[in-house]
């Protein structure tokens, strides 16, 4: 049987170098009162969804030619496009699940002339102030406001074999429902801790490689854990 992977992967400092929903409000905000909420969201003292709407109150007022300016500087991983490549050649389904806002990361992708890859994010509306909404919000997901969790479940069957990548406190939920995850910085940290079976990666260049080896075996084998909690999901919606 042919081997068909799902690839599903995180944005902000995964496709981006850095994490550029934190980065905006560093910048555009109190860099002190950011990290503060941001640090009551990395140890679960509020959900996701409650740090975005705090970071979005905390800017009183934004210049929306300068916020533009300074997304307009923001890097994506050089070795992405080959990633993209492996996918095209292969018609592997990409998708990217962001629990940031589709204001930088539609502006990001095609600023990088990166086309066609299904999104999913949050939305921000940008007046002379900053609006989230989440349109994909699911209480069920505490650390991402975008329940990537629905979106593997929604966009995979049975016969797939699912990939994540990712790096960080949003993907926490997602890397249980996937057969394969890729995790750099916090994420592999939180693997470790939760012993949720991974492979490091530093960029996509691994990732690419991992995936040709798993490509190769004999008998690929899904990942039991990942299969029960997909089953879960079903039954509890
Ligand atoms: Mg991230």
């Amino acid at each position: 049987m042919e081997k068909k992977f799902k690839i599903f992967m995180d944005f902000d400092g995964t496709v981006t170098e850095i994490d550029v929903g934190e980065a905006i409000f560093r910048e555009f905000g109190d860099k002190d009162k950011s990290d503060e909420i941001v640090d009551d969201l990395l140890n679960d003292r509020i959900s996701s969804k409650e740090c975005w709407i705090k970071l979005c109150h905390s800017i009183p007022k934004i210049d929306k030619k300068k916020l533009d300016e300074f997304i307009n500087k923001m890097y994506v991983d050089p070795t992405f496009n080959n990633l993209i490549d492996y996918c095209n050649e292969r018609k592997t389904e990409l998708y990217i699940l962001s629990d940031g806002f589709d204001y930088y990361v539609d502006k990001i992708l095609e600023k990088n002339n990166i086309k066609g890859i299904k999104t999913f994010s949050n939305h921000l509306e940008v007046r002379d102030r900053l609006i989230p909404e989440f349109p994909y919000y699911d209480e069920a997901c505490f650390s991402s406001s975008n329940c990537k969790r629905n979106h593997i479940i929604n966009n995979s069957s049975d016969d797939d074999f699912t990939v994540f990548i990712g790096d960080g406190n949003s993907d926490k939920d997602a890397v249980e429902y996937c057969d394969f995850v890729f995790a750099k910085n916090d994420l592999l940290r939180y693997c470790e801790i939760e012993r949720i079976t991974f492979f490091p990666f530093k960029d996509f260049n691994d990732v690419i490689k991992k995936l040709g080896e798993l490509e190769k075996k004999k008998r690929l084998k899904k990942t039991h854990r990942a299969q029960l909690k997909r089953q879960q999901a079903y039954i509890n919606e």
